[in-house]
């Protein structure tokens, strides 16, 4: 081989150990590649008092700096004709997403965790360590929006396996699911990758998170108070929780409210 030819070929190696490395860095969430995001800002001429007739949850925000207290209040029910208990808010859209697995992929989606009361997770907390379970308070089962979901053979990270995880995976956004903690995102969520765990967040936000490639931090964190903003045919805006106003356009409209336990409310509809 020519000295030019063993250099290009140098070069070539170089470069797709460099590569693999950073495939390797990336995949273990060492690296992030930044995304952008941005959602259109809505312009609106004027805001009138907005009196919300009731609050869903799905935007509360629940981690190691933001927690709920023992007393916070989950609607909790059976999910369908099982012992299961889950919030009331997730039922459908859990059913739909098992539903869809059963016929079509020909499997069987079951719940290994959903709602935990606050004392429940001071018991897992001993039982499981401070290194994988969360603190009272801190954990998101508390609200009963959150699920752990398996498939017989497939559970734990080896649920991303089977068909049904990987269909959960890329597609459970489309029943208002996210999947929480994402890979490489354990400095903002503050958990590792967990396939497993879906979050309702419902519609549109868990199309806009899952588009982009965001966590709920992230997401919260860009939705300013008193900013409005248009996705697709929805428009999103923030108050103070103490100060609801809507542009006055929007009084009118059936829009939904979630208090985000950052002291503010989100509020949605489709116009
Ligand atoms: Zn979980």
């Amino acid at each position: 081989m020519s000295t030019r030819s063993k250099v290009i070929t140098g070069v070539i190696a170089g470069f797709v150990l460099v590569l693999l490395a950073c495939g390797y860095l990336y995949w273990t969430g060492a690296i992030r590649i930044p995304r952008s995001f941005s959602l259109e800002k809505y312009d609106y001429s004027e805001l009138t008092e907005y009196e919300p007739e009731t609050f869903v949850p799905d935007l509360i925000l629940v981690n190691n700096e933001h927690l709920i207290g023992q007393d916070y209040d989950s609607d909790i029910v059976f999910y369908r004709d099982t012992d299961v208990l889950m919030n009331s808010r997730v039922v459908d859209a859990y059913g739909e997403l098992s539903d869809y697995i059963r016929e079509n992929l020909n499997d069987r989606l079951y719940v290994s965790s959903t709602y935990r009361s606050y004392e429940d997770q001071e018991r897992v907390l001993e039982e499981e360590g401070e290194e994988i379970a969360a603190q009272p308070g801190c954990s998101e089962h508390q609200t009963g929006l959150a699920i752990d979901c398996y498939v017989m053979y497939h559970a734990g990270m080896g649920f991303i396996d089977s068909e049904a995880g990987k269909y959960v995976n890329s597609h459970c956004s489309e029943y208002g699911f996210i999947i929480r903690y994402p890979q490489g995102r354990k400095d903002i969520t503050g958990f590792d990758y967990e396939p497993w765990h879906i979050r309702y967040v419902g519609h549109p936000h868990a199309e806009i998170i899952t588009s982009y490639d965001i966590t709920l931090e992230e997401y919260l964190g860009y939705i300013k108070t008193g900013e409005w903003y248009r996705f697709e045919n929805y428009v999103i805006g923030c108050c103070s929780e103490d100060d609801i106003k809507v542009p006055e356009e929007f009084a009118g409209h059936g829009l939904t409210c979630s208090r985000d336990n950052l002291g503010r409310v989100i509020i949605w509809g489709s116009v």
